[in-house]
Formats: C-alpha cells, sequence, structure tokens
C-alpha cells in the first residue's frame, strides 16, 4: 500500500473525495493554462503562501521573459504584494501574474510540501499561487490521493481516466483546479507511488468522451452503497444520455461505509433545517420507499416545522465534522426517526453517487475486470479515446 498499511485503509477514506462538488468562477482566456496543462490553486484564502527551491530558477513574466534568477529560495520564503508587484523573500520581482519555473533537476516546493511544474504568481488579497503543470504530471500527484494502491492497478487506471477527464473537463469550463475534494484531491510530489505513476502511465492520454467528442464529467465517489445516481439528481447541467440511470454496483460491499448508522442532535438537526433550537417534534421524508435518495426533509421541533431539500440538509448536517459525525450520503435505507431526543438516520455509501464508485471500482478488479470494463460500467454513454 502507499501512505498507508491495511489497518489504515478506513483512514484513507476520508481522502477517497466525491470529486465535483466545487463551484468556480470562470478565469479570462488569457490567463489560462496551455494546451493539455492544468492550474491547480494551492493557496488557501487569507494566508500567505511560502516557497523553496531547493536549486537555481528563474521568475518569469507573461511573455516568459525572464525577470530575476535565483541560485535557490530557503525554505519558508514568503510571498508577499502589494498594488501591482509581488515580492518572493526581500526581492521585488515584478507585476503579477509571473511564474517561478524551475531551472535542470531543481524541485519547488509550496508550504513545505514538492511540486512538480511551475508555480505561477496571481494578484488577490494575498499573492495566489497556482501550480501549473501538465495535466500527466498532475495526475502523479492526484491517483494516489484519490485512491489507495490496495485497490488494485486496473482500479488505479480506471482512477487515472476518471481524473484525467475531470480535470481537463473542468479546465475547460472554468480555467482551474482546486486541491481538494471540491475538485480532486492533488497532493504534488510527495503522495507519489510507484503503482499510481505506472496506473498514469499506462494510460497515458486516455479519456472519456461524450457523443460530440467532448470530454465528459467524471464525476466519482468513495462509495454508492449499492448503486449510483443518475447525473441529473445531483448536478445541473449533467449531459442527457450520460449517467443518467440508476445503475446497481455490485462491488462496493465491503467498503467500511456500505451501510453506516449516524445520530444528531437537536441543535445541529435544528440548524440544518433552518429552526430556531428546540426539542425535536417529528420527522417526515419524501419520498417513503426505502432504500431511497429522498428529495426532501421536513423537521417539526418547537412546534414550528420546516422543510429542506435531503441534499442541503446533509451537507449543511456534515460541514466541519469528522466522518464519523457525518451523515455520508443520502442513501437512506429506512426511513429516519426521532429517539432519545436525536435524530437517527442509517445510510449507504459515502459521496455524491454520480458516476465511478471507487470501492466498487475494487471490486470489479478483483473480480477480474480490467480499466477498460470497469470504466464502460460506471460511464455508460461515453466511450474511451486516446488524445493525441
Ligand atoms: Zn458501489
Amino acid at each position: 500500500m502507499n501512505r498507508a498499511t491495511a489497518a489504515a485503509v478506513g483512514a484513507l477514506l476520508a481522502s477517497l473525495a466525491a470529486c465535483g462538488d466545487g463551484e468556480m468562477s470562470a478565469v479570462d482566456a488569457g490567463q489560462r493554462p496551455p494546451k493539455g496543462w492544468v492550474d491547480v490553486e494551492l493557496s488557501r484564502p487569507g494566508v500567505a503562501p511560502t516557497v523553496a527551491a531547493d536549486g537555481p530558477c528563474v521568475v518569469v513574466d507573461q511573455r516568459a521573459d525572464v525577470l530575476v534568477h535565483f541560485d535557490e529560495l530557503a525554505p519558508g520564503t514568503k510571498l508577499g504584494n502589494g498594488p501591482n508587484e509581488v515580492w518572493i523573500g526581500a526581492s521585488r520581482v515584478g507585476a503579477p501574474p509571473l511564474e517561478i519555473r524551475p531551472l535542470g533537476d531543481t524541485v519547488l516546493w509550496v508550504d513545505g510540501a514538492p511540486y512538480r511544474g511551475f508555480l505561477r504568481i496571481e494578484h488577490g488579497d494575498r499573492p495566489r499561487l497556482m501550480n501549473r503543470l501538465p495535466v500527466e504530471d498532475y495526475l502523479l500527484g492526484v491517483v494516489p490521493a484519490e485512491m489507495p494502491e490496495a485497490f488494485g492497478l486496473e482500479a488505479l487506471k480506471a482512477q487515472a481516466v476518471a481524473a484525467r477527464t475531470y480535470a481537463l473537463q473542468t479546465i475547460q469550463n472554468s480555467g482551474r483546479l482546486l486541491a481538494d475534494e471540491r475538485s480532486q484531491v492533488y497532493e504534488g510530489r510527495r503522495a507519489e507511488t510507484l503503482v499510481a505513476t505506472r496506473a498514469v502511465k499506462q494510460t497515458a492520454q486516455e479519456v472519456l468522451l461524450g457523443a460530440e467528442r467532448d470530454f465528459v464529467p467524471a464525476w466519482y465517489h468513495s462509495t454508492c452503497g449499492g448503486a449510483s445516481r443518475p447525473a441529473a439528481d445531483v448536478f445541473a447541467g449533467a449531459p442527457p444520455g450520460l449517467m443518467d440511470v440508476v445503475l446497481p454496483c455490485g462491488g462496493c460491499e465491503r467498503s467500511p461505509v456500505f451501510r453506516w448508522e449516524r445520530r444528531f442532535a437537536a441543535d445541529r438537526v435544528c440548524a440544518a433545517a433552518g429552526l430556531p433550537v428546540a426539542a425535536l417534534d417529528a420527522v417526515a421524508v419524501e419520498p417513503a420507499e426505502y432504500p431511497a435518495h429522498p428529495k426532501r426533509i421536513t423537521i417539526t421541533a418547537g412546534g414550528r416545522a420546516a422543510t429542506v431539500g435531503a441534499d442541503a440538509f446533509r451537507s449543511r448536517l456534515s460541514a466541519g465534522r469528522e466522518r464519523a459525525e457525518q451523515a455520508l450520503s443520502t442513501l437512506w435505507t429506512e426511513a429516519p426517526w426521532l429517539e432519545g431526543g436525536e435524530l437517527v438516520v442509517r445510510g449507504g455509501g459515502w459521496g455524491h453517487g454520480v458516476g465511478m464508485c471507487q470501492y466498487g471500482a475494487a471490486g470489479r478488479a478483483r473480480a477480474g475486470a480490467d480499466y477498460r470494463e470497469i470504466l464502460a460500467h460506471y460511464y455508460q454513454g461515453a466511450h474511451l479515446a486516446r488524445l493525441p
């Protein structure tokens, strides 16, 4: 296994993201990465990033003209900015956007972690830092962060194709990716493993295309809990004819979150329903056939009732909580009920439930399926193609 022993597979679930929950505003055409490359935002709002270079590097402007040469950048070198200027440590280097490019074998670091490619500095309240690199290099830091090696090479290859397609489709739409589960988890060089790298290289340039030869939105998630959901139930603008059916999985029963039960105290339930905190009186859900992804839930507390969408209710209940305290999905296996003043929910799976089920992919790989068969099952309506 990569970063964990078998006993830690449960912990790794925390990094098995349900990709595609992110909302991003589009980036101007002139700021977009070159074809086949991606921009991944590494900076966090309100935090000034630090950078380092363990050998020579240069800072270039938009036309790739060299502005400054550094023999190295010490660990913890701060980025700063003012009106129309960027500082790297004590050096004023020019106006954003700028790129720090490594020379020779130099590795660039951000906040103590090593990255391939260039570091792009854009203007913001604090300097905004992007990792700009070829999509194939980006995937080396995504596949092992999104899926444990124990899932098997064919599952990892399916993950590589899904992640490549998702990345290119997102760049085409909005111009950039985020480094966490709002897009896909990306951890740069520190995540890389031999097996995940093999999965990326053995599927180099392979993507999932739709009927118009466009990139499909290759959503995936940890565990579907039995069947994946139609994309249109979750995502606005889901393409017709693609991932539009309830698809039996038959592969994820070994997931530690195939079935779960959670209890939620009245204050959390009231907050998620938008009610003043009060004792819970009643819960009602529609539809009432289980297992099901209910559309709406009505909570009555202190004599007042509120009806909210089940997906919104789930995400409000779960925001900022550890996995053990989250409602992991809206696949509920029976009607939720009140017990001891708490709301009890029994459900299955983890994530939005659209597209590839990662535990299901592992189950299919164990049963002898290759990555093409895994992708064909979960992305019905799409076809596999190699980019020129
Ligand atoms: Zn599944």
